[in-house]
């Protein structure tokens, strides 16, 4: 059996040594366009602001792919799948072929478009040799201006201020990750921004960039202000690497469709990872999710269906975690309720001493929550998620000293 990767992140690789362990004597390769063994994107931002060193952002060393004979094709890009012959065709040059194929090809940053954006100094980050170009010229810049209200955008503002850099932080929303938080949890986030000298503008997006000789040299805010930059961070989203699969017959929105066993539609074809638009069986829908911990889970059910075994996704919990100088950010689930009867969002007396602490409850049903300061209870609020778990009972306990979602799971367990 010959099974074929393409892509070497969190997704691919955690389904290359899923079938390796279930396969011992099955044909492994993989393809991918960068050089270095799978790495962790999402230690970039501490490797840049000089928190962790280089090796610590490899998830397995060089090695790793001879020890486990896995062929690694480095540098190459798959341009094209072709799935009545079972062959995918390569940039470098022809074609191979493959008994079982896993596309893992992950995203990319989704790039600005207002005047100026081609400047030498506009960066994004998705890569290691993203994270040592922006090094580099940090090396030579005294502004940075990031810009992005999401996870990404807040760890750029981060890593340039790190760098010793006076950083400006353009939100184009009224607060910091939108999706997630309400303004009480963002508010605990931007004071520590700006506690550390990183000078937030909400509201606020890029209108223009200029600079001189093609490089950047100053940015026009969509209010008016004019901001001198040398290095502007871009964190605007991502968009899923798709294009070398129009025409291959698969189904294609935002990312590849594929059922819960992540089955692509087409015979032997999976997808896993941020490239995955995966059904959610609880609630019918194909959703996009990319964390991390997804790329661990859909690796491994790929991994196995790839391999002759029978898996299935759970239902997906959206769970995010994000430390920004030492505060930990937690957010499970639905976290900002939709204002429609039935939904209700618990805070208690928070926020308070740098803690927040929000329950979402759908028809006394836990549906989600917001963690900051203290993130011990986020396992427990995915579990009690997953469980549709009634809470209204203990309603009046929830927000008691001395009371947390540990107790509540293993009274509800307890009680089963
Ligand atoms: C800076 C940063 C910080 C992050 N922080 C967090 C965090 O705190 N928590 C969290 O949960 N998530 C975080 N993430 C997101 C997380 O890293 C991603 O969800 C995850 O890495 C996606 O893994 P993947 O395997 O699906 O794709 P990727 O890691 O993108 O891997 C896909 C690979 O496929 C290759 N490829 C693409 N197209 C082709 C082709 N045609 N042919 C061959 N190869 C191809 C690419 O070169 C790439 O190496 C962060 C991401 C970034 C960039």
């Amino acid at each position: 059996m010959h099974y074929v990767i393409i892509g070497n992140g969190g997704a691919g690789l955690r389904a290359a040594r899923t079938i390796r362990k279930r396969d011992p004597e099955g044909t492994i390769t993989m393809v991918d366009g960068e050089r270095y063994p799978c790495y962790y994107r999402m230690r970039l931002p501490d490797y840049i602001s000089g928190w962790r060193e280089r090796e610590t952002v490899f998830v397995v060393k060089d090695d790793f792919y001879s020890e486990n004979d896995i062929e690694l094709v480095r540098e190459d890009r798959v341009t094209a799948v072709d799935a009545n012959e079972h062959t995918l065709s390569l940039e470098r040059g022809g074609t191979m072929s493959y008994d079982r194929l896993l596309i893992a090809a992950g995203a990319r940053p989704r790039e600005l478009t207002c005047p100026g954006h081609g400047l030498d100094g506009v960066v994004y980050l998705r890569t290691l040799d993203q994270a040592e170009d922006i090094i580099r010229r940090a090396g030579e810049a005294r502004n940075a201006v990031a810009l992005g209200g999401g996870l990404l955008g807040v760890e750029m503002a981060r890593a340039f201020n790190e760098l010793g850099l006076d950083t400006h932080y353009l939100i184009r929303e009224d607060r910091f990750w939108p999706q997630m938080l309400d303004a009480a949890g963002s508010s605990l986030v931007e004071e520590v921004l700006e506690e550390k000298g990183v000078v937030l503008h909400k509201e606020e997006g890029i209108d223009g960039i200029s600079g001189d000789a093609g490089r950047v040299e100053k940015v026009g805010t969509t209010s008016g202000k004019e901001l001198g930059a040398d290095i502007v961070g871009i964190a605007i989203g991502v968009v899923s690497n798709l294009e070398f699969l129009e025409g291959s017959g698969l189904e294609l929105e935002r990312g590849i469709l594929v059922d819960e066993r992540l089955r692509a539609g087409l015979p032997d074809i999976f997808a896993a990872g941020d490239i995955a638009q995966a059904l959610d069986a609880a609630s019918g829908e194909h959703r996009l999710v990319t964390s991390w911990l997804n790329t661990q889970r859909q690796g491994e059910v790929a991994g196995i269906n790839m391999s002759g075994g029978d898996a299935a996704l759970e239902g997906v919990v959206p769970f995010n975690v994000i430390v920004i100088y030492g505060l930990p950010v937690a957010s499970l689930g639905l976290d900002i309720p939709p204002e429609r009867e039935g939904y209700e969002a618990l805070t208690g007396d928070y926020p308070r001493d740098g803690r927040y602490r929000k329950l979402v409850l759908r028809d006394g049903v836990l549906v989600g929550g917001t963690l900051i300061g203290d993130i011990a209870e986020a396992q427990a609020i995915e579990s009690l998620i997953k469980m549709q778990a009634d809470v209204s009972p203990y309603r009046d306990r929830l927000f008691e000293p001395g009371f947390d979602a540990k107790m509540l799971l293993a009274e509800l367990r307890g009680g089963q």
